[in-house]
């Protein structure tokens, strides 16, 4: 016996029947057959559970009169039920099932399996969610030998019948039986070239008959079974191998990574097959109720002439626009649906007023002309840009079509990403060299340059640069700044590189593992292709991809739609919305984003330019206190610039600073040279210099003399940033009369007494700056960042005013993870579902986030008015974002550039919770 046939389930012609009379009893009255069709319909939208997206969308439109072929739905619930019972259907099944071919026969006054007048039946797959192209569908259903002479002499149409039949045999042969499609297209193939055919369409009835005996001997070869000809065993075969699909390894990979449960199952529709094969006044195609790229309010789509459902997305011919306006936009020379059939372009339009007015929302459809007659075989929500989901959103509110509130949870925030960078030109060529991570988004063309000195230098030429690293350093932060676009061939999402372009705005390629990059010889090697310096590619940092040459770029325009929506997010929302920033530049653009104060302005990028770095240098090399206030009374004026100047931006604004926090070990002089400079600077023998260099080399900087540990060492670090922090404040309340607001943050903290020290220090400088009146409002704070911090976060709230989780240092410490080398085996933990996904990314909420919960809880309770926020990069992570809403912060802080995904991130937290 065959064995893809028996693995059906179903012996010929009977249906298996549950021997267990129990769940008989139960069930025997259950529905798991609604029907649709003829203006009416047993389901309706709200019943997705149970019909699946598709089947219930024909139901509702079925109801709404629209041109529906009538058909029935076989609820998700037989899904399972089969799935749980090794392909066994419930009770009943089969009797509300020949009921319902009954009632589609009523309406089409057809038979199925009648010789004369045959029933065709199309049977589709359809979930709760659209799982594109997972599952299986089955058309032209009912023909046999003898069904395909009745179909041939009632269209009038033998070659019509014949296409039909083939099609159908292909479809089920490869759906049921497991014979695949090549096999057909080979047999098609042979037959077209040796007749010097080129299209499908050249084929005549006698030529399809004879393709059709050829599909039968090779499906009994193949298969070791015959094509079945009667129509219930090819009905009851497909609805099980449609059930099947649900559990094919495709399906069930794809479902891991959209995170849909198996449990959902999977509907089969049954419905009475339409035909736009049927020559030349029959058509079938795909129309989007509105520009899905950019939003137009305009029907926009693609058909193909005498053609069946595949046949568009199958790319065998080239589709048709059905716009003259698509037809134009696409610079096709083949014409439009509204040019050669226009009414029935007409009335699609009409349908899709209708459907948008129902539904209030952009649908994507699918339909089928049959000899002038229109016919809608599907309707669901469809994808948009962020670009066209925005136009939408606003134009539908305007419309009265939905609220204000309905807009914002209709665009997604990370898609926000796309509107805010430069992108490629989509209709651009391009040669891609390789493939990294999507560490920034944006692209950028530029000539490569293998140093940050360089990069300065070309982009003070006038030129632009790509700063190719094996990774990045502090050290290299103004050749990032100089720089349009960073690749690195190591390190992650979280590497120095990705969250210092982030920041910047800089499109950054990270961890492109192919690219080999000699500093000596000058070189980067990629794919086998040696780029030399100067040599130009431009990087997408929204796709990780590098390419060859200049490929066009567009400049994104922020649109007046942009800032409503932003509005009424913004009117939502309950979570503030901060920026990471460290530079004027920066802070500009945060606030032109909507960022409403910083909440992490990082102090150490201001110690690793020009002479600073040798004055930091100096101070940790220093011998003794007095040398090391020496050196850094050098660093104060420099310091209380860039505070002021940040005030200054700010205007009254929140500003949450973070004293010096990376490792001493960061700061030391690497090269003789840079030795040299600090020994004549600091008047310091050269071999005492080296000597230090050695002492104060650390084996693991990150858990080393770093945050508040130098704070407490070196207390004068922190006393002359807190002098540059409150007199820059002084500065500047006295320039514009406006209360500058501070919050000195301490890193780094997992003791209480390590604050209180820290506390001490801070408040006897501010004793000393602030004498009465000055228009400065200094609180102090901590970081939580370490799993001790987090479990101890009671006491330490009695030393802390606010609370702001540094979640790339607390994943880091709770997982035991260094965020820099987690690149060799974290994709590996991701690909077999070890983690769900990169912790770096989003939040962890089970672990991370227990810990986040119970430093919000114990802090709150010793301090009831505790503030508390999030600064690391999840802060401008959409889901972590929700997250930090549940939690109940106050808020978060990201990336100048993610600060609109947050505000909206932050408006559907509190939309989808009920506020
Ligand atoms: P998918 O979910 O993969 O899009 P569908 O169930 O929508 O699968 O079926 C695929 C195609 O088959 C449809 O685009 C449509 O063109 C065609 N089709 C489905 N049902 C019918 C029908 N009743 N009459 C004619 N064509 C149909
Ligand atoms: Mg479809
Ligand atoms: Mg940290």
């Amino acid at each position: 016996m065959n064995t893809s046939i028996a693995h059906a389930g179903i012996p010929c012609r009977d249906l298996p029947i549950s021997s267990k009379a129990d769940i008989l009893s139960k069930q025997k009255h259950a529905k798991y057959v609604y029907t649709f069709g003829n203006g009416k319909a047993d389901g309706d939208r709200s019943m997705k559970i149970l019909l699946g997206g598709k089947g219930a969308g024909l139901a509702e439109m079925s109801a709404l009169g629209l041109p529906v072929p009538p058909g029935f739905t076989i609820t998700t619930q037989v899904c399972t039920w089969f799935t749980n019972n090794v392909g066994e259907y419930p009770p009943n099944l089969d009797v509300q099932v020949t009921e319902s071919i009954a009632a589609i026969e009523k309406i089409t006054a057809t038979r199925f399996g009648d010789p004369l007048r045959p029933l065709l039946l199309s049977v589709r797959s359809g979930s709760r969610v659209s799982m594109p192209g997972m599952m299986d569908t089955v058309l032209n259903l009912g023909l046999n030998d003898r069904t395909v002479q009745g179909l041939a002499s009632d269209s009038e149409d033998p070659r019509f019948a014949y296409d039909s039949y083939r099609r159908f045999i292909q479809m089920f042969a490869d759906v049921v039986m497991g014979v695949p499609h090549h096999h057909f297209e080979h047999i098609l193939d042979q037959h077209k070239r040796a007749r010097s055919f080129h299209l499908d369409t050249d084929l005549s009835a006698q030529d399809w008959q004879q393709i059709i005996s050829q599909y039968k001997i090779k499906i009994h070869s193949e298969a070791g079974h015959d094509f079945p000809q009667d129509p219930r065993t090819q009905l009851w075969h497909s609805i099980a191998a449609v059930f099947r699909s649900w559990s094919n390894a495709r399906a069930v990979t794809y479902r891991k990574l959209q995170n849909i449960p198996n449990d959902w199952g999977t509907a089969v529709n049954v419905q009475a097959m339409v035909f736009g094969n049927m020559g030349e006044s029959s058509a079938t195609g795909v129309a989007f109720t509105r520009n899905p790229a950019t939003g137009d309010n305009a029907l926009y789509g693609e058909y193909l002439v005498n053609a069946q459902g595949e046949d568009v997305v199958a790319g065998i011919r080239t589709p048709q626009q059905i716009t003259i306006a698509g037809k134009v936009a696409n610079r096709s020379n083949l014409p439009a649906m509204e040019e050669v059939m226009p009414s029935m372009f007409h009335e699609l339009n009409a349908i899709r007023h209708t459907l948008e007015e129902h539904y209030s929302d952009m649908q994507d459809i699918e339909f089928t002309i049959q000899r002038g007659k229109l016919y809608i075989l599907q309707t669901r929500a469809g994808k948009r840009t962020a670009r066209a989901a925005l136009k939408i959103a606003c134009e539908m509110v305007e419309e009265g079509l939905i609220t204000e509130d309905e807009a914002v949870m209709r665009v997604d925030p990370s898609s926000l990403n796309q509107l805010l960078h430069p992108r490629i030109d989509p209709t651009a060529e391009r040669q891609v060299l390789a493939e990294g991570l999507a560490a920034s988004p944006g692209a950028a063309s530029g000539h490569i340059v293998f140093s940050a000195d360089e990069a300065e230098r070309l982009a003070q030429s006038g030129e632009k640069a790509i700063l190719c690293r094996t990774e990045t350093s502090p050290e290299d932060i103004h050749g990032m700044n100089a720089a349009v676009g960073i690749v690195t061939s190591r390190g992650g999402m979280t590497s120095h590189a990705a969250v210092v372009a982030r920041g910047m705005g800089r499109a950054c390629v990270a961890g492109a593992s192919n690219v080999n990059i000699d500093y000596n010889a000058n070189i980067m090697e990629v794919g086998g292709k040696i780029l030399q310096e100067g040599d130009i590619v431009t990087i997408d940092g929204g796709s990780g991809e590098v390419m060859l040459g200049e490929v066009p770029t567009i400049e994104p325009e922020l649109s007046g739609d942009f800032s409503r929506l932003m509005g009424w997010a913004d009117k939502r929302r309950k979570l503030g919305v901060l920026v990471n920033a460290d530079t004027p530049e920066d802070c500009r653009k945060a606030l032109e984003f909507g960022a409403e104060g910083i909440g992490l302005c990082r102090t150490e990028h201001m110690f690793f330019e020009g002479v600073r770095i040798v004055a930091m240098r100096e101070m940790i090399l220093a011998t003794n206190v007095a040398e090391r206030r020496k050196a850094l009374r050098k660093v104060l004026p420099m310091q209380r610039d860039d505070f002021a100047e940040i005030f200054r931006i700010m205007k009254g604004r929140p500003v949450t600073i973070r004293l010096l926090d990376p490792p001493l070990h960061e700061f030391l002089p690497h090269t003789e040279a840079e030795m040299h400079v600090v020994s004549a600077a600091a008047g310091l023998s050269l071999d005492y210099v080296r000597e230090q260099v050695i002492r104060l080399r650390e084996t693991n900087p990150m858990l080393g003399h770093r945050g508040c540990r130098v704070g407490i060492t070196y207390p004068e670090v922190y006393e002359m940033q807190t002098r540059a922090i409150l007199e820059a404040g002084v500065i500047i309340g006295r320039e514009t009369g406006v209360n500058v607001e501070v919050e000195i943050m301490v890193p780094f903290v997992g003791v209480e007494a390590e604050l209180k020290i820290v506390k001490e220090c801070i408040d006897k400088v501010a004793k000393e700056v602030l004498v009465n009146g000055e228009k400065v409002h200094y609180v102090v704070g901590t970081m939580i960042e370490l799993p001790r911090a987090a479990l101890n976060a009671g006491k330490i709230a009695k030393q802390a005013h606010f609370f702001s989780f540094g979640t790339n240092d607390l994943t880091q410490m709770t997982f035991g993870l260094s965020r820099d080398d987690a690149g060799s085996f974290l994709p590996t933990y991701e690909k077999r579902g070890i983690i769900e996904a990169d912790p770096f990314v989003h939040l962890d909420e089970e672990g991370v986030g227990e810990l986040m919960q119970l430093a919000v809880e114990r802090g709150r309770k010793t301090r009831a008015d505790l503030k508390v926020c999030v600064c690391g990069e999840h802060g401008g992570d959409a889901k972590s974002v929700i997250f930090c809403h549940k939690l109940g912060l106050d808020c978060v802080s990201c990336s100048p550039y993610r600060v609109p995904i947050a505000r909206l991130a932050a408006a559907h937290a509190a939309l989808s919770s009920g506020l």
